[in-house]
């Protein structure tokens, strides 16, 4: 009968069974008589066990010699092993080496943390990164999966654009057969376009941002994903919102439990914030709650860290800052019915540090405003007439908002820096490898 090749995620099914894995080897330790090989294949990680007395010579000498990050198949039975978190293992009785590997750089034991950004392709390999990035990936497929149940349709905003929707600031310019052009800093623009057509639409695509600061929040690349709705309030918005996140946290908390248990991240804690509804808090009501709480900050300041910590911190679990001063906020946000100096629009803050995690406005469906508007922020207004045309010909009430993926993975995880959300970090000192 012929060997089954299988992955290691598929082991509970071949439990007393003879089977065959291309693994890479993480460590090894034993003792003349033993060999103990931490191994992993890309779904899981488990062990696999060399007996010198049950193998033939020339196996336990290979099992003996084999280097980190070795490539090979590993024969043998698979056995349940209740003292592993894994719960299995293999008792290997051949092994066939692939690849070799020799002085690999990320040994045992501590690395720093720019060693390990320098290895970062290799350092893929490596537990954290590991779990990390497979939440990364159920956060997008439980995006995909929310956002089509809701009856939206996936739009692509271009990354090459002609104009800059948010000002000039943080612009990445680039040469386009003699123009300039810019990669995007949002979809939203085109976002609306698309709302006009389809209803209800969702980017998701990378954005650029020249951001000067080095905190732990930003990345001059990160991905966005940018719902837009038309026939639709503020407050429906915030309501689609707190569904998707609490959505997302539902499917890590189900879909990857070994995951959070390999970062720390308490589940319970996670949990807590799958509770709706979010708070909702005024800007001018947060400002007077940071003043009573000693906080030296003024009406007309957009929130810095410290701010939306303390915020989301008081009330335990992520909550909406709405109505922003005007000044601080982007063109096309809808004025507020009765005051001049707010916009309708709302910044979701996630508790425990990790900032602001969507930013989103009802949008202005007046021309002449949002000419008037345009021109006050020194915008080039040709730029501008496409998105002008959306206001012309059967303009609707329409809201969005754009959550940054990387934002949502810190939070979900736990990671304390933002580099770690995304498989090749891209920073104001950092464009390799
Ligand atoms: P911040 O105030 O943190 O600088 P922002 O208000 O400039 O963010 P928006 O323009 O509202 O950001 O973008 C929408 C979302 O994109 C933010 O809520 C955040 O989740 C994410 N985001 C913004 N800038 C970055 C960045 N440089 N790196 C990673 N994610 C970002
Ligand atoms: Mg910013
Ligand atoms: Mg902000
Ligand atoms: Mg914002």
């Amino acid at each position: 009968q012929e060997i089954p090749t299988i992955q290691i995620t598929d082991v509970k099914h071949y439990v007393n069974q003879t089977v065959r894995i291309g693994v890479w080897l993480r460590q090894k330790r034993g003792s003349g008589k033993i060999a103990f090989l931490q191994l992993r294949d890309g779904t899981a990680f488990f062990q696999g066990v060399v007996v010198k007395s049950d193998v033939s010579e020339e196996t336990f000498e290979i099992a003996k010699s084999l280097k980190q990050e070795t490539s090979m198949y590993v024969t043998g039975e698979i056995h349940e092993d209740t003292r592993s978190d894994f719960g299995y293992e293999m008792a290997i009785s051949g092994i066939e080496i692939v690849g070799e590997s020799h002085d690999y750089p990320i040994t045992p034991k501590e690395h720093g943390v720019d060693f390990l950004m320098d290895h970062r392709h290799l350092y893929l390999r490596h537990l954290k990164p590991f779990a990390t990035l497979k939440i990364r990936n159920e956060l997008i497929r439980a995006t995909y999966e929310f956002f089509n149940k809701e009856g939206f349709t996936k739009l692509d905003s271009p990354i090459l654009t002609g104009s800059a929707p948010e000002g000039t600031t943080e612009l990445f310019e680039t040469d386009y057969f003699g123009e300039s052009a810019y990669l995007s800093q949002t979809g939203q623009l085109y976002a609306e376009a698309g709302a006009m057509a389809f209803g209800k639409v969702f980017t998701f695509g990378p954005t650029f941002r020249a951001e000067k600061s080095k905190t732990r929040r930003h990345l001059t690349e990160f991905w966005m994903i940018e719902p837009e709705m038309a026939f639709t309030t503020q407050e429906e918005s915030l309501e689609v919102q707190e569904r998707y996140i609490s959505y997302l946290i539902e499917s890590v908390l189900k879909n990857n439990e070994q995951e959070l248990d390999i970062l720390g991240r308490d589940k319970e804690v996670l949990r807590s914030y799958t509770q709706l509804p979010y708070p909702r808090l005024s800007y001018d009501d947060a400002i007077q709650l940071l003043q009573d709480n000693g906080f030296d900050v003024e009406w007309g300041v957009d929130f810095g860290s410290p701010e939306e910590t303390f915020l989301a911190e008081h009330f335990s679990k992520p909550v909406f800052i709405v109505n922003f001063p005007k000044e601080i906020k982007a063109f096309y946000m809808k004025r507020h019915p009765t005051r001049d100096d707010v916009v309708i629009s709302a910044d979701l803050l996630a508790p425990e540090g990790y900032g602001e995690i969507i930013g989103g406005s009802e949008r202005d469906t007046d021309y002449e405003y949002l000419k008037t508007r345009i021109e006050e922020q020194g915008l080039d207004l040709a730029e501008y007439q496409w998105y002008l045309d959306l206001r012309q010909y059967g303009t609707v009430p329409h809201s969005g908002f754009g959550l940054g993926l990387e934002r949502m993975i810190t939070f979900v995880t736990g990671e304390e820096h933002i580099r770690e959300a995304i498989p090749f970090p891209r920073m104001i000192s950092r464009i390799r490898p």
